[in-house]
């Protein structure tokens, strides 16, 4: 049998656009526990739909008898505070999830994303890439359709002579994955089987006082294959990133988790939920008057996992726990969940 793949656009280039199949059995990853993980950025409280994210995902992982592991995205250290991890860490415990062992955090792993970058310099599956950002956007907004997102492969077909006049530059490149119009392939539990041809998307960053850093994708794919990751739960803001992340992890060696993008909590004006919306913290939420039960029954109510709003525990929410109710639409959330 063969599934329709769900084509999430093209990465790359319109010139790379590939829609197609792919076998569904070739995807299964099968049945059974597989290891769950959440992995906030702790540049400030989570709000009600990073809750609601990661009660999901501790849901899909528990409710199979798995793991489920808490990973800290800071490796940017501009938006990264200790101050938050620990608030996000409270409140993770507080809505009563529970993790194997103790955090990761991305800023100790410098050494596990340097030998993956030194293993696909050595492959030649990189290349690396001088342009500012200001180059970039000039090409991405130039009239040949390009994407914005589209990476116009400046850098791909420098010559030896043009290489080294970058180099003499002393501006540290960045370094982009030469992707070769490969596609992507991933399975998604909720969006079924998804392919993309990928674009030269950045796996590391230069910086000019140092060696650079991991960017988000390659950080991601070897940090979830090091935690034996098997099922990614997340936002489905980040649904084009699967392709990319289950490209790269094909290209190092490394299994490629099965995904579960989940839908955003939006703020009633329809944007992503943010800092600037009322009551979107569960601190916000606690002193506008409701208890936790109310805060984790509003979250599994407005994914469709129970009827209506009710105080629940996780527990009692991993006891009910059937992933085919979660809703596909994003929720609006309107202000404190009870009245004042
Ligand atoms: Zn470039």
């Amino acid at each position: 049998m063969r599934t329709r793949a769900r084509h999430i656009g093209v990465l790359g280039g319109s010139e790379r656009c590939h829609a197609g199949t792919v076998t569904g059995e070739a995807l299964d990853p099968g049945a059974g526990g597989a290891s769950g993980r959440f992995a906030p950025s702790p540049s400030g409280p989570l709000h009600l739909g990073n809750l609601r994210t990661a009660l999901l995902a501790w849901l899909f992982a528990r409710s199979a008898g798995a793991g489920f592991e808490l990973r800290v995205e800071d490796l940017d250290p501009d938006r990264s505070r200790p101050e938050h991890e620990r608030g996000q860490i409270a409140d993770l415990a507080a809505i009563g999830l529970s993790w194997d062992g103790p955090p990761w955090r991305q800023s100790e792993r410098g050494d596990a994303y340097r030998d993956a970058l030194a293993r696909l310099r050595e492959r030649e599956l990189v290349y690396p890439c001088w342009c500012t950002r200001a180059e970039l956007r000039a090409a991405a907004s130039a009239p040949h359709g390009a994407l914005p997102a589209a990476y116009p492969g400046t850098c791909r077909g420098l010559s030896a002579g043009e290489r080294r006049a970058r180099e003499r530059s002393g501006r540290p490149p960045a370094w982009r994955l030469d992707a070769g119009g490969r596609v992507g392939v991933a399975l998604d539990r909720l969006h079924g089987p998804l392919e993309a041809a990928v674009d030269d998307f950045v796996v590391w960053r230069g910086c000019a006082d140092g060696e650079g850093v991991a960017a988000y994708n390659l950080a991601v794919v070897v940090d979830d294959a090091a935690q034996g990751i098997e099922e990614v739960v997340r936002g489905d803001d980040l649904l084009t990133s699967a392709p990319r992340q289950a490209l790269l992890a094909e290209l190092l060696g490394l299994a490629v988790p099965r995904y579960a993008h989940v839908p955003l909590v939006l703020g009633p004006d329809g944007t992503r939920l943010a800092k600037r919306h009322a009551a979107v913290t569960l601190a916000e939420q606690l002193h506008a008057g409701a208890s936790v039960e109310l805060v984790v029954g509003w979250l599994a109510a407005s994914c469709g996992l129970v009827p209506g709003p009710a105080e629940l525990t996780a527990g009692e929410v991993l006891e009910a726990f059937d992933p085919a109710r979660i809703v596909r639409e994003p929720t609006v959330l309107d202000g404190a969940l009870v009245a004042v």
